[in-house]
């Protein structure tokens, strides 16, 4: 099937799904299916075989997991469904995503992966668990050593198949489909068809059904398309950044989830924006009186979803902001169709993170239009427009105000305080300033900048290398040992640069440094050595991690599982 459905058309509940995975969506914020996921929902529902084309960054993700745990029993606590996948990062990061979807059904989600210890995979198995999310080498060594059983399994998905290909995992994952039951589903997603993925699908797929995306590829000419790379974090700043600088008349911005267009509209609002969020839950009326507002010029600022900005027609649009990448290449062309109308011409800015890159390509092929790379403006950039919004400021108020009280008080600060006018004009900037330094003082913008970004850029490739060595070799290289001995000196003594945290995992849950280090730095996107001093206690533990992490990353750790309980993290005193 190919498609090229709107991604606004259905909504999740049209393509069948149960109550409590529709009340986990909503609660994600998800307001509709992405292309890829509303064409292979249905497929997996009836328990079809697929063969899906599409890469990280689409949603496929979901477009499995949901139709896949609608088919799972939480009471039985066999594997039922596997997950292979090529890395570690992807791993943990398939592994969330079937806990965020299924938080409402009672299912255990395992991933495993080379680099973690044995003991932990090993007791979690034995305990029990629904879904396993794994990289081939280590699945293989568990299904060797008989620590994971297939024999009831209902389900396996290839995810990434291609890369798999690439990083010489096609034999282990032939090797493990040969475990697998006669009967169970199998979903094939990869974002390219090489002729030996072709023959896996041919071999072990019975019937599938092969969805691909269809790309639309017209983007009118009067739209100038650019992209920036940024990290995750960096993104409100660089927005602040871009606004002060560009000429900019109405902006919209597009993110991905509803709850990100409150979090957006409310950051930028504390900025001194006019903003408002458009999301599918701002009743009609509200959104008819937002639109006018926008069109009037008594908003300067849409935080919206794709739903949400669906038909929007303001001729005063002069920037799209594509804050999060879209999950599909239609969805980038609905949005940035929003400016550039009436004949006018319009601007249309993507941030991208680093691993959304495949998805920038894949946006140029489809739109036929290579993008031109941007830079975030400088400290000196906003400086140098700083410094001359200041000097029309000034122009104007000497056309316009009656300056004749003001001069007089100039006079007498020469006069009584010995100083040149030009002196006296100084202070008078530096006054006016007031809360806010008219220059920036901030180092220059990049991506690579931040201690807590530092991770997105090379960790896929990291984790590329690892996972290969992980097939090759698959004994446990004990992620995190490296620093083991310094981490558990008692009393170590922690530096200033430092502060303690705890989490509420402890002896007794079976946790190690090694499992705190690896979700630490997995979750958080911190490098290991950042990671200082571990104390194990019976219940909790404490461990040493740099000053000033930012909100996000705190946030995400606060969520994360060591030993399948959740971390719980908190500032220690
Ligand atoms: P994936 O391609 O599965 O890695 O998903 C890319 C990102 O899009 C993830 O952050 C998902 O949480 C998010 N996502 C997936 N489907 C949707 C959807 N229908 N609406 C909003 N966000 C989504």
């Amino acid at each position: 099937m190919t498609s090229s459905t709107s991604p606004s058309a259905i909504s999740f509940a049209d393509l069948g799904l149960p109550k409590p995975l529709l009340t986990s969506l909503s609660e994600l914020g998800y307001e509709n299916p992405s292309p890829i996921q509303a064409a292979s929902i249905p497929i997996l529902l009836e328990g079809k075989d697929l063969l899906g084309q599409a890469q990280t960054g689409t949603g496929k993700t979901a477009a499995f997991a949901l139709p896949m745990l609608t088919s799972l029993d939480p009471k039985k606590s066999h594997p039922q469904l596997l997950v292979l996948a090529p890395t570690r990062e992807l791993a943990i990061q398939v592994a969330e995503a079937f806990q965020r979807y299924s938080r409402n059904m009672g299912f255990s989600v395992l991933p495993i992966y080379g680099g973690q210890s044995y003991d932990n995979q090993l007791r979690q198995l034995k305990r029990g668990t629904q879904i396993v999310v794994g990289t081939p080498g280590r699945v293989m060594d568990h299904i060797r050593r008989g620590t994971l059983k297939l024999d009831q399994l209902q389900a396996l998905v290839l995810d990434e198949a291609d890369e798999m290909l690439r990083m010489g995992f096609i034999d282990d994952v032939e090797w493990i489909l040969k475990h697998t039951p006669q009967e169970r589903q199998i979903a094939l997603f990869s974002a390219t068809m090489p002729k030996e993925i072709q023959k896996v699908a041919n071999t072990y797929l019975s019937n599938p059904e092969h969805v691909k995306i269809e790309n639309k590829t017209t983007t009118a000419s009067t739209i100038r398309q650019r992209f920036s790379l940024v990290n995750n974090n960096q993104k409100l700043s660089a927005f602040a950044r871009v606004l002060e600088v560009e000429e900019t008349e109405g902006v919209i911005v597009f993110v991905r989830t509803k709850l990100a267009t409150v979090d957006v509209a409310d950051k930028l609002s504390a900025r001194g924006y006019r903003c408002q969020a458009l999301n599918g839950d701002v009743p009609q009326n509200q959104r008819e009186k937002v639109v006018e507002k926008m069109k009037r010029g008594q908003l300067d600022i849409l935080v919206a979803t794709d739903v949400a900005a669906r038909g929007l027609d303001i001729d005063r649009i002069s920037h799209v902001i594509n804050f999060d990448i879209p999950l599909d290449t239609e969805s980038y062309i609905h949005r940035i169709g929003r400016t550039g109308r009436a004949g006018r011409t319009g601007e249309a800015i993507l941030f991208v993170t680093p691993r959304e890159r495949r998805l920038l390509n894949a946006i140029e092929r489809a739109t036929k239009s290579p993008m031109e790379p941007m830079d975030i403006p400088s400290a000196s950039d906003i400086n140098k427009k700083r410094a001359l919004n200041f000097k029309q400021r000034i122009a104007d108020a000497v056309d316009k105000v009656d300056l004749e009280r003001y001069r007089q008080l100039v006079t007498e600060c020469i006069q009584e305080g010995d100083h040149d006018p030009e002196t006296i004009a100084a202070a008078l900037v530096y006054i006016s300033q007031e809360t806010k330094p008219l220059f920036e003082t901030e180092k220059d913008f990049k991506p690579s900048e931040r201690e807590f970004d530092r991770g997105d850029r090379s960790r896929r490739d990291r984790d590329r290398g690892r996972g290969k060595s992980n097939a090759r070799d698959s004994r446990d290289s004990a992620h995190g040992n490296r620093n083991k001995k310094s981490r558990d000196r008692k009393g170590s003594h922690r530096s200033e640069d430092m502060q303690a945290y705890r989490i509420e995992v402890g002896r007794n849950d079976g946790v190690k440094p090694g499992n705190i280090v690896g979700a630490i730095a997995n979750e958080a996107d911190i490098d290991s050595k950042h990671i200082g001093h571990i104390k194990i206690s019976d219940n909790y533990s404490t461990v040493d991690l740099p000053k000033g992490m930012p909100k996000a990353a705190f946030k995400k750790l606060q969520k994360a599982y060591v030993c399948g309980k959740p971390m719980d993290l908190s500032e220690s005193e």
